[in-house]
């Protein structure tokens, strides 16, 4: 049985090219795709108020199990009413299975078929996360899509390891559909693994759909392999997908890395990029990044980006978001995070209107020819 409150509809397919531009409907609301989900790890995405997040067009957020799950501990948020209400977030969330964060923890943790015994890194308590165990978090949480859990296999690893593993994560995937309650109204997503090697991508695809999920992710990207052989996994992974489901390519990435995602056939997206690089003071733009430390910013009074329409380039100078970075000011890290989401949202908006209009090449074409110009 699959959530009777989650469907999704593919409107439109790009004659050029694998884009497809699909509609989502979830418990808590629709979701219109290719989407970019802003990450909000500790029930807050960094540096933004839920109703700002509104406002620039978020339709749905990322919340992490792992950190919740230690830190303030699910069951709390449930008693608080969820994460929703816990961080007044009106929209639809996705939580992670925990997995990712549990796996990056490396000599801290230790996996048995049962599950993965780990470290905390608030305080080194031993804590244990196993596939039902996941799913209970992320439904306690109040998820509206849950993902299954998984090992996110580091790169480069031996094909010995990437094999075992990636059998085991089906085994996993198996026992979290099990879990799963799909009469909450919750979806639950399974994620593709097999490394970097073809043939076991396509053997992780063919069981996963054996098992049935309401949408299918492609994990264990973006982990440091080059930008090339990262296309190449999506190229080789989305159309083993079925047409009828959203797709998901996990931890992805950066503006160029959406809009060739989308051409390929992928429906969501998550990064921590524009809200990391906004604290580092690093700005995305139409014509590429910007690093708004340099000196050549001093007495710049031109918007980050002249062509934006968000709140900071309407009201603000590079010399003075140079000023509150080099000042350490708390707004830098606001103004800046608000830019980079509105950014990201936006290339979006344009992505999905250009599929609206069926002038997708068109868009990506014109996309590239600005950072050339620059
Ligand atoms: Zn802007």
């Amino acid at each position: 049985m699959q959530s009777q409150m989650f469907t999704f509809t593919k409107l439109k397919q790009d004659p050029r090219s694998q884009a497809r531009r699909g509609r989502m409907l979830t418990r808590r609301g629709v979701i219109e795709t290719p989407v970019f989900m802003p990450v909000g790890t500790q029930g807050t995405v960094k540096g933004i108020l839920p109703e700002t997040l509104q406002e620039i067009g978020a339709q749905i957020i990322l919340g992490n199990t792992y950190h919740l799950f230690l830190r303030p501990g699910h069951e709390l948020v449930s008693q608080l009413g969820g994460l929703q209400k816990f961080m007044h977030w009106d929209g639809p969330i996705l939580t992670d299975s925990g997995g990712f964060q549990v796996f990056s923890l490396g000599a801290l943790r230790s996996i048995t078929e049962e599950g993965v015994t780990f470290q905390s890194h608030l305080d080194g308590s031993r804590h244990f996360l196993s596939p039902e165990l996941s799913i209970e978090v992320q439904r306690t949480l109040g998820a509206d899509i849950i993902m299954a859990f998984d090992e996110c296999i580091p790169y480069p690893a031996a094909r010995d390891y990437v094999l075992e593993s990636t059998a085991r994560s089906s085994r996993w995937a198996e026992r979290c559909k099990q879990a799963h309650q799909p009469e909450l109204g919750a979806a639950l997503f399974g994620i593709v693994q097999g490394g970097m090697e073809l043939d076991l991508r396509t053997r992780s695809a063919e069981e996963l759909l054996e098992i049935g999920f309401d949408g299918y992710a492609i994990g264990g990207l973006s982990v440091g392999e080059e930008t090339e052989l990262m296309y190449r996994i999506m190229e080789h992974t989305l159309p083993l997908l079925p047409d009828e489901k959203p797709r998901y390519v996990m931890g992805v990435g950066t503006p160029e890395n959406l809009v060739e995602g989308v051409s390929r056939g992928a429906d969501m997206f998550d990064c921590v990029m524009p809200t990391r690089n906004a604290r580092n003071g690093v700005l995305f733009t139409s014509f590429g990044k910007i690093s708004i430390k340099q000196a050549r910013f001093r007495d710049d009074s031109a918007a980050i980006d002249p062509t934006c329409s968000c709140y900071v380039c309407r009201n603000y100078s590079r010399a003075y978001l140079r000023h509150l970075y080099q000042s350490n000011e708390i707004l830098a890290s606001v103004l800046n995070t608000h830019h980079n989401l509105h950014y990201y949202l936006d290339l979006m908006s344009s992505i999905r209107l250009a599929l609206d209009q069926g002038r997708f090449s068109e868009f990506s074409s014109e996309f590239y020819r600005q950072r050339r110009a620059a």
